[in-house]
């Protein structure tokens, strides 16, 4: 049937038949149809039924620079009629995967001066694990390969990325984690808190379980600690300051290295060029993906500080690993374009200095809501928890019971009103693209606001 001929209906059927989606019951899939998106400007989206959609969530964190930009459309194109295909192995390369580790080089921390390339984050985190072992194998410690990480988690979906995470559930297929991957808590203050305990001291105590875990397994098995910035998929859990200069100092006394997440850290989200900056934290390496391309292109990758490039360069010999599409010349091409325009309109610092402190306020206002138990940012990242009752002077937030699925009563009035939020239990988050403005902002609080007075309706 020609495309262009089939109705919702036609699309939704052979959905059901033949695609198996990601994270997905395809039962209840097949009972509601999915909704297929058609077009993008902006942070618009378009259904197949005309419908106008506020993209809260920039795809799937990753649409940084927002829809339809013809920069890196242009790019893409050119690239292709060019030299669509090159690989990076047997000493090859090409134009824009050198420039595009150049570029790398030059906006990240300064320890950093080499990066590797992947085609996703999950892929990125699993040349972690080959790195951070090979590392540790270099320099004749070959017992050092356990990598701490944190329940809760989000470090992609392979077998390594799978296992580096903490998501109980994803655990529970397939056999995992591997093994020399342990975790400890996440640093969720709403449901790890001590009564009476400050955030400052909480971060503190949070960070205390690294160095607890690390003298269970043994220094001296100790490879690396990876966490993300602000734990995304996992709800955006923001912690507290003192959290990260924390578990800075615990690494640095047991010489453990540090991974930081940044796959939806990365590139503006947190107000800083990586999260890491945001939270005064030195990691040796960096996982990235996502906001790199904006997500027009799939690209991810690690970028390598000087404490394990040396070793890797200087006494490694050949490192046997890489993918087919490591450094692709056009996902090299789009990347640049991105950070472009990331670079020339300013969405950093914009976000640092105008909408990041102005979406705060605004989901500060949201406190007062009798659903919102907390509602706290980080950049342009966002989570909204709801609750049954608020916190009183002598009593914490009382949850809703899980059985009642708050978030998805309330994605669910999303999806019917035009915006896209996720919900991660009872977490309500957002992460929209860097291009927002204020009247965007007011604009997706105003469907904000209506979702929560829908969801408080039915809840009652
Ligand atoms: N790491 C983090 C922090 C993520 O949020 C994700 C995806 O959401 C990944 C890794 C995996 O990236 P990908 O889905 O590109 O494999």
């Amino acid at each position: 049937m020609n495309t262009l001929d089939r109705t919702t209906k036609d699309w939704q059927a052979a959905d059901a038949a033949h695609f198996l989606h990601p994270f997905t019951d395809h039962q209840a899939l097949s009972a509601k149809g999915s909704r297929i998106i058609t077009r993008g400007e902006g942070v618009w989206l378009w259904d197949s039924e005309g419908q106008k959609i506020f993209d809260a969530m920039s795809g799937l964190w990753c649409v940084n620079v927002g829809y339809g930009r013809q920069e890196l459309i242009d790019a893409a194109t050119q690239q292709l009629q060019t030299l669509p295909f090159y690989n990076a192995f047997f000493q090859t390369a090409t134009t824009p995967s050198i420039a595009l580790a150049e570029k790398l080089a030059q906006l990240s921390p300064p320890q950093f001066q080499h990066v590797f390339f992947s085609g996703s984050g999950s892929e990125g985190n699993d040349t972690i694990v080959r790195l951070v072992r090979r590392y540790w194998d270099l320099q004749g410690h070959p017992g050092r390969h356990t990598i701490i990480s944190r329940i809760n988690a989000y470090h992609g979906s392979t077998m390594a990325g799978a296992s580096l995470g903490g998501m109980v559930d994803m655990h529970a297929q397939g056999g995992l984690p591997i093994p020399g991957i342990v975790h400890i808590e996440q640093p969720y203050f709403a449901q790890h808190a001590q009564p009476g305990e400050s955030h400052d001291e909480f971060g503190r105590r949070a960070a205390s379980w690294l160095e607890y875990k690390i003298l269970e397994v043994g220094p001296d098995k100790v490879a690396a600690f990876i966490g993300e910035p602000v734990q995304g998929a996992g709800g955006v859990i923001i912690p507290p300051d003192t959290y990260w200069p924390e578990i800075q100092r615990i690494c640095d006394q047991y010489g453990i290295l540090l991974v930081s997440d940044e796959v939806i850290c990365g590139f503006g989200r947190t107000g800083h060029m990586f999260g890491c900056e945001r939270f005064g934290v030195r990691p040796d390496l960096i996982t990235f993906a996502k906001g790199v391309s904006s997500g027009y292109i799939p690209l991810g990758g690690v970028l390598v500080g000087d404490r394990v490039a040396r070793v890797l360069i200087e006494q490694g010999g050949e490192f046997n690993h890489g993918y087919t599409y490591s450094g692709h010349p056009v996902a090299c091409a789009v990347a640049l374009a991105n950070l472009g325009v990331i670079e020339r309109e300013g969405l950093v610092q914009r976000v640092h200095d105008d909408t990041g402190p102005y979406l705060a306020q605004q989901f500060a206002a949201l406190q007062g809501h009798p659903l919102v138990g907390e509602a706290e940012t980080c950049g342009l990242m966002g989570a909204i928890r709801l609750v049954r009752r608020q916190a009183t002077a002598d009593a914490p937030a009382e949850p809703f019971a899980s059985s009642l699925s708050v978030g998805m009563v309330c994605r669910g009035h999303c999806f019917n009103n035009g915006l896209i939020m996720r919900a991660v239990g009872d977490r309500m988050i957002i992460a929209p693209p860097l291009i927002l403005t204020r009247e965007l902002i007011d604009e997706m609080m105003a469907r904000i606001r209506r979702c929560l007075e829908l969801t408080w309706v039915d809840v009652q």
